[in-house]
């Protein structure tokens, strides 16, 4: 703290204080029986927190957020009463070169206010919520996976080097370690497993996730979220297995030349994928947001149903299943830790952990040297892992594969192009009743009445994990009460998603340091369409099921309430603006950025997912769909990684 602290001087430190506190200020009410309206910010240690955060910024993002501090006391911010304050904030949040700022400070301090564990793992807000906080359940007592986690210069070969242990680098490691290849798969992140996960949401983001938790594309339109330990995004996935949509396997083989991908071929994959990871409606039980998306769906003459979930029935418990994008500590989960790691580590494959591949190259024919930088686990410098293989099977999700093979001169022209991201958004709708959001699975039942509007695009609605820090950082802000008093009825509130399937797209492209940088913007007019019409037909189904209350996730908190005039709020909502920071947008599916196809002018792998530049590198994850499954991608990828390893296999 003391390093970190000393990065900003005493009236930054002063200032910070005070951003926090008018973001989440004390206000005084009578009746108050856990303390919550009038705690503050800095009663439960957010500048500290944040002070610590930004110490471990870049210098040019440390540098962002000094000078932010200073633009904000040179306009007299110290000085200012409470609602001058909140004037300066939002005009902040108003004016487009210091709006980034506003959002980043918004969403830090709110989020750490509710999700800032106390010693014993609490939060003083949550009683006021009703949130329970994730529950000790009994850890299983399956053995550990054996990694190799380097402490000093490693050279190791192999067959195949997979790169990255996700949904599609596990499943190409363990067929072809079946096959009797010597695989070893490098994973950036660390080994968590069930008696790891305290389930809380600041710990996970942290250790299991990409960036360290949600973090935005560049020009901060859409909120990413992508798993970044062992087992890749299966590890804090909502475990909803849909089957890729017959329209999108058409698409693929039709236009992009991946034959045999919209018959019974391809069927072969999906179904053995499904039988592995134990797909079953058994473990789908409907908390109040799904009872309420169901009704409305009833009311509206629109489809619904439960989805088949990757879950273990025999340890399924629907009281820590709300806690899973936080890890599993049931061990119901059946991620590729419990299932397609374990079958490759059973037959030889060695899982290398806190190993980010920097560089693959190509030495020659079958001759391939993958560089990469492995973390000790004690901390210190990185040290060196080398692996020389045969086969190299890229397969570090959409933000990171495109980035290695940019990195390492591979991939051609369309490496880092056609980022799709299922853009989604939310509505909470406010009840009489608690919803426990936070009881049962997310994503347990599905509406896909809308998945084409024409063109092949539309929409899935769904239900979305929902945990306090993350829904205090997406609602809107426009001042301290109204923020607080929307988190208070949070227990009564039913939040709905909406996901796009995209047609434009975006690009990775690499930062000074080498590092990967998403950009996009929802522009596309076909994906406009979809996502205002999101919002008008997510509104409808709240209403339809009864809401008291409907708010938007826009800048203004559009909202609506019980007796007004309907329409009206639909049309003011089909016109929100969704530029960039005006309307909280979320992707946890990124695709296509290596995307395969028959042309090396527009994609990177060839039908059978070998580069068209250097076809003993192939790519096995979501980067290699040739367009937006509009559907939750996890099957889809384990499928295709199934068929690519097939065709590494036969190569
Ligand atoms: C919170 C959340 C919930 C989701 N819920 C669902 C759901 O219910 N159903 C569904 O179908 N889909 C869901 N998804 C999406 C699904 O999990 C992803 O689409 C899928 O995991 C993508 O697979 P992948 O192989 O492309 O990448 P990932 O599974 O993300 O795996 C990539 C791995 O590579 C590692 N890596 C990256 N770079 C390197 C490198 N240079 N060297 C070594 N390792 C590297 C990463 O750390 C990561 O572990 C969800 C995603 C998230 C984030």
């Amino acid at each position: 703290v003391a390093v970190a602290a000393g990065a900003l001087t005493d009236r930054q430190l002063d200032t910070l204080t005070a951003v926090c506190d008018t973001f989440v200020p004390a206000i005084e009410r009578e009746d108050d029986p856990h303390g919550f309206w009038g705690r503050a910010a800095s009663d439960v240690g957010v500048p500290g927190a944040m002070t610590v955060a930004f110490g471990e910024l870049p210098a040019d993002q440390a540098a962002g957020v000094r000078s932010f501090l200073d633009l904000i006391a040179d306009v007299g911010f110290l000085e200012g009463s409470p609602e001058r304050r909140e004037e300066i904030l939002n005009g902040f949040g108003d004016f487009r070169p210091s709006r980034q700022g506003f959002h980043a400070f918004r969403s830090f301090a709110t989020s750490l206010f509710y999700a800032i564990p106390d010693e014993t793992g609490s939060n003083p807000s949550w009683p006021a919520l009703r949130y329970p906080g994730p529950p000790d359940v009994p850890v299983p007592d399956d053995p550990r996976l054996p990694v190799t986690e380097p402490d000093a210069p490693l050279e190791l070969d192999a067959d195949v080097c997979v790169i990255g242990s996700g949904a599609g680098g596990s499943v190409v490691a363990a067929e072809l370690a079946a096959r009797g290849r010597r695989v070893v798969v490098l994973e950036r992140g660390g080994y968590f497993d069930s008696a790891d996960f305290e389930q809380l949401e600041l710990w996970a983001y942290r250790q299991l996730y990409l960036g360290g938790g949600p973090f935005p594309t560049e020009e901060g339109q859409v909120a990413l979220l992508a798993g970044g330990a062992l087992g890749g995004g299966t590890t804090v996935n909502y475990t909803n297995c849909l089957r890729t949509p017959d329209r999108v396997r058409e698409e693929w083989e039709r236009d992009h030349g991946l034959e045999g991908v919209a018959g019974a071929d391809f069927d072969r994959h999906l179904d053995a994928v499904l039988a592995r990871i134990g797909a079953t409606d058994r473990c789908s039980d409907l908390n109040g947001p799904h009872r309420r998306l169901e009704e409305g769906c009833a009311a509206l003459g629109y489809s619904f149903r439960r989805a088949v979930r990757n879950a273990d029935p025999a340890r399924y418990d629907p009281a820590t299943a709300g806690f899973m994008g936080f890890g599993d500590r049931s061990g119901s989960k059946l991620g590729t830790i419990r299932t397609y790691l374990r079958d490759a580590v059973e037959h030889g494959a060695e899982l290398v952990v806190g190993c980010g591949a920097e560089r693959v190259t190509v030495d020659g024919p079958g001759t391939l040297t993958v560089r990469a930088a492995s973390a000790p686990p004690g901390g210190g410098e990185p040290v060196e892992v080398t692996v020389r293989a045969r086969q190299v099977a890229v397969a570090g999700g959409s933000i990171e594969s495109p980035a290695l093979l940019l990195r390492s001169g591979l991939g051609g022209e369309a490496a880092g192009r056609n980022l799709r991201l299922h853009p989604s958004g939310v509505l909470f709708g406010t009840y009489d009743e608690d919803q426990d959001s936070w009881w049962g699975p997310p994503q347990a039942g599905l509406c896909d009445e809308f998945a084409d509007t024409g063109e092949g695009h539309g929409f899935l609605v769904e239900c979305p994990h929902v945990s306090v820090g993350t829904a205090a950082a997406s609602l809107p802000w426009l001042s301290g009460r109204q923020h607080k008093e929307q988190m208070h009825e949070l227990p009564r509130t039913a939040a709905l998603s909406f996901l796009v399937r995209d047609r434009g797209g975006g690009r990775v492209v690499l930062g000074d340091g080498g590092e990967a940088r998403a950009r996009y913007v929802l522009e596309d007019e076909v994906d406009v369409a979809s996502f205002r019409e999101g919002l008008v037909r997510v509104a409808r189904i709240l209403e339809a099921s009864g809401a008291r209350e409907v708010v938007a996730q826009d800048r203004a908190a559009t909202t609506w309430r019980r007796g007004e005039d309907l329409e009206a709020f639909l049309d003011a909502l089909a016109g929100v603006s969704l530029a960039p920071y005006q309307y909280a947008m979320f992707s946890g599916h990124q695709m296509c950025t290596c995307r395969m196809g028959r042309d090396p002018g527009t994609s990177v792998a060839d039908p059978r997912g070998a580069l068209h530049d250097a076809p003993d590198v192939w790519v096995a994850d979501a980067s290699a769909f040739p367009t937006a499954t509009g559907a939750n991608p996890m099957v889809s990828v384990m499928a295709l990684a199934r068929r690519t390893a097939e065709a590494m296999a036969a190569a």
